[in-house]
C-alpha cells in the first residue's frame, strides 16, 4: 500500500509518497494559502491528487501538523496556522478526499519517523523532540505515537525547567502565560535571549554556535548554560518514561557537540547508576516530519 504523508506548516505544505517498504516515490512542495482555512484545505487535497496522479495509485493519507485535534471537540487547537484552530480539519479533508485520514502533531510525526526506519529504529520507547523556535515533543511504543488521554504525550516544553538555579527563577515570560516553561530557554529565541541578556548583543543561536566555535568565551559560556538545561531537561523525561532512544530535531540538532556534552551532565540528574538512554540526531532531518505523517497509517 502507498502511503501519503503531508506536513502542514506555516509556510509550506510538503507531500510524499511512500511505497510499502520506505521508499520515497515522489515529493512535491507548496506554499501554503495564507491565512485562509477553506483554501489550506483545498490545497492539501489538491497536493493528494497530485501525487496519487503522478503515482498512479491510490494511498493513505496522514498529515503532521502543529496543533491537535482536541479529543473534547475533535478541532484543531495550539496550531501556529491560526486560520486552522477551531475548525474540523479532518472532518472537512476527509470529506472531500472520501477516506478516512489521521493527523497527527508534527513532533509526533518526527519522532514516527526517527523510531520506523530512522536513527532510532528498533527501539521501544523513543523520545522525538524538535529544538528549534519552539521544543515540541513526542513519544513513540513500539513504533506507534503515544497519543494520551488529552492527545498531550510528550509536551515537556511547557513543564518548568527542572532544578533551575537561583539566577533562573522565575524565569522568562512564556506565551502560554506561565513563567520559566523549557521552551523559554531551550528553544532557539530562548538562547539568543539568554546570550542577549549577558552581552546586550542580539545573535541567532547559529550565530552564538559559530561564536563559540571561534573562541568566544561568553559565547561558549551561554552553549555550555544551555548544555546543562538542556540535560537537566531530557533527565526529568528520561526518570519518567525511560527511553532508549531520544531523537533531536530542528534547528538544534545541528548542533554537533550536544550529542557528547549533554549526555555527560544528564548522569548527574538520572536516578539510575546507569544510563543506557543514547541521544542521537535524526536520520532524515527536515524530512523526518513529512515521513513521519505517511507512517502514521502503519
Ligand atoms: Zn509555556
Amino acid at each position: 500500500m502507498m502511503r501519503i504523508g503531508i506536513d502542514l506548516g506555516g509556510t509550506k505544505i510538503e507531500g510524499i509518497a511512500l511505497d510499502e517498504s520506505g521508499k520515497q516515490l515522489v515529493r512535491h512542495r507548496i506554499a501554503t494559502p495564507v491565512e485562509d482555512y477553506a483554501s489550506t484545505i483545498l490545497a492539501i487535497t489538491e497536493l493528494v491528487s497530485y501525487i496519487e496522479n503522478i503515482t498512479q495509485c491510490t494511498g493513505s493519507v496522514g498529515i503532521g501538523t502543529p496543533g491537535a485535534l482536541s479529543p473534547a471537540t475533535g478541532l484543531l487547537r495550539n496550531s501556529n496556522s491560526v486560520c486552522m484552530n477551531g475548525k474540523p480539519v479532518k472532518a472537512d479533508i476527509e470529506k472531500l478526499l472520501k477516506r478516512d485520514v489521521r493527523i497527527s502533531n508534527d513532533a509526533n510525526c518526527f519522532a514516527l519517523s526517527e523510531a520506523t526506519d530512522g536513527s532510532a529504529k528498533d527501539a521501544e520507547v523513543v523520545f522525538g523532540v524538535i529544538i528549534g523556535t519552539g521544543t515540541g515533543g513526542g513519544v513513540v511504543v513500539n513504533g506507534k505515537v503515544l497519543k494520551g488521554a488529552n492527545a498531550i504525550a510528550g509536551e515537556w516544553g511547557h513543564n518548568p525547567l527542572p532544578w533551575p538555579k537561583q539566577n533562573e527563577l522565575p524565569g522568562p515570560n512564556c506565551y502560554c502565560g506561565k513563567q520559566g516553561c523549557i521552551e523559554t530557554f531551550l528553544s532557539g529565541p530562548g538562547l539568543s535571549d539568554d546570550f542577549y541578556n549577558v552581552t546586550n548583543e542580539t545573535k541567532t543561536a547559529v550565530e552564538i554556535v559559530g561564536l563559540a566555535a571561534s573562541g568566544s568565551l561568553l559565547a561558549e559560556d551561554c552553549l555550555q548554560r544551555y548544555e546543562h538545561r538542556l540535560a537537566r531537561g531530557l533527565s526529568n523525561v528520561i526518570n519518567l518514561l525511560d527511553p532508549e532512544v531520544i531523537v533531536l530535531g530542528g534547528g538544534m540538532s545541528n548542533v554537533q557537540r550536544l550529542y557528547k556534552n549533554v549526555p555527560e551532565i544528564w548522569r548527574e540528574f538520572i536516578f539510575s547508576d546507569v544510563v543506557n538512554t543514547k541521544l542521537v540526531s535524526p536520520m532524515y532531518g527536515d524530512s523526518s516530519g513529512v515521513r513521519g505523517a505517511a507512517w502514521l497509517n502503519n
